[in-house]
């Protein structure tokens, strides 16, 4: 019997490894290893990529949010408004500045935050909405810009899952005041450790985020605020370079095993992603629902198949957030995406005869 994995990151080093072990011997070698010239230039590629002027590289994807609110100016007493469905960091940014994330429920049909529920969701104090390009489909942000706008709120993606994700041909990137990244190591782009950045148009915001993820400084032993220790350190950023010349190319390949997932198992009963013209997502999970999905997933198991739940328990009932006091109920949309997702095997290095296996033994588990 196959195993299949849900994703083979030792993969995406052994197809690169020449290029990867120059670039990491390159710094090694340099005796530079914080702030440097890999950082500098990795700056410059993704700020191209993403379609800004800028990026701060940062230590993380959770920092790269929490940083972004701070530079904003949010913190005690403001309310940011967060999609209920999300993986938890996209709450804790917003708790570690202070904050209160205000959840909003998505649309079923795009997973993402639904912009008809965010006007409601608007007191005096809220300063800012969080998108989430949830599982590489970007969220639908012409009415999350205009809501916006009307009421003085900035905008700060979540672009954890959607590097290189369009919108009406328009890159992720380009909207909004900012998008935080993540480049932890199973994203669509990822170091092999822990990375991240921001990108944005704004260049005061930019400078405010270059001080506060270096001590508050600008100038070494010159503190003009209290800042962080968020780096995105030299030898990540010179495998963040490599790695960036690959991504469009690895995006396609993870777009044909969704056209075929697409293809083979449209006619069965589980619910497959529902695409929308002019929406270009990513593929950085293929999410399908199944109204037994724990009793799905255990048959996938036991034919060798790995599948993971993104997210098994929504950020609203996790013990992190009791203090809120959401109840079971709260958010019935989100609760029951939580309770019926299955992401199936995708990824740059998914074998074609892996992939046949996987929809074979799909196909074969529901038509039983
Ligand atoms: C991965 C992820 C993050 C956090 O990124 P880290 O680099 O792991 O801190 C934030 N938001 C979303 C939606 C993510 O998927």
């Amino acid at each position: 019997m196959p195993t299949v994995n849900f994703l083979d990151l030792g993969a995406t080093y052994r197809e690169l490894k020449l290029e990867i072990d120059e670039a990491v011997a390159r710094v090694l070698e340099s005796g530079w290893y914080l702030l440097g010239s890999e950082l500098e230039a990795f700056e410059a590629e993704y700020a191209a990529y993403a379609g800004t002027k800028y990026c701060v590289g940062l230590g993380n994807g959770l920092e790269a949010l929490q940083l972004s609110l701070l530079a904003m100016g949010i913190g005690p007493n403001d309310e940011v408004i967060v999609p209920s469905n999300t993986y938890i960091a996209t709450w804790l940014a917003v708790s570690h500045v202070g904050a209160t994330p205000v959840p909003v429920e998505p649309d079923i049909n795009t997973y993402n935050i639904d912009p008809n529920l965010i006007e409601q969701a608007i007191t005096p104090k809220t300063r800012a909405i969080i998108p989430v390009h949830l599982y590489g489909r970007p969220a639908d942000m012409t009415p999350i810009l205009r809501c916006a706008a009307a009421h003085g709120l900035k905008v700060l993606s979540d672009g954890a899952q959607s590097h290189g994700a369009r919108l009406g041909g328009i890159r992720v990137g380009e909207l909004g005041d900012a998008t935080a990244w993540s480049f932890y190591p199973g994203k669509n782009l990822g170091a092999y450790g822990d990375a991240g950045a921001v990108t944005t148009n704004d260049k005061d915001f930019a400078d405010r985020l270059m001080a506060i993820r270096n001590y508050g400084s600008r100038k070494k032993y010159v503190n003009e605020m209290q800042g962080f220790n968020s780096r995105l350190d030299e030898i990540q950023a010179a495998i963040l370079r490599v790695k960036l010349k690959y991504l469009d190319d690895w995006n396609l390949r993870r777009k044909r095993i969704a056209e075929t997932y697409f293809s083979v198992l449209s006619e069965s009963m589980i619910e497959l992603p529902r695409p929308t013209p002019s929406v270009d997502p990513v593929w950085h999970l293929f999410v399908v629902r199944h109204p037994k999905r724990d009793h799905f997933q255990r048959e996938l198991s036991d034919a060798g198949i790995q599948t993971l739940i993104h997210y098994p328990i929504p950020p609203h009932l996790q013990a992190a957030y009791s203090h809120l006091g959401y109840e079971q109920g709260d958010f019935p949309i989100s609760e029951r995406i939580h309770e019926t997702v299955l992401s199936l095997p995708i990824g740059p290095h998914l074998s074609a005869e892996n992939l046949d296996y996987v929809c074979s033994t799909v196909l074969s588990i529901l038509g039983r």
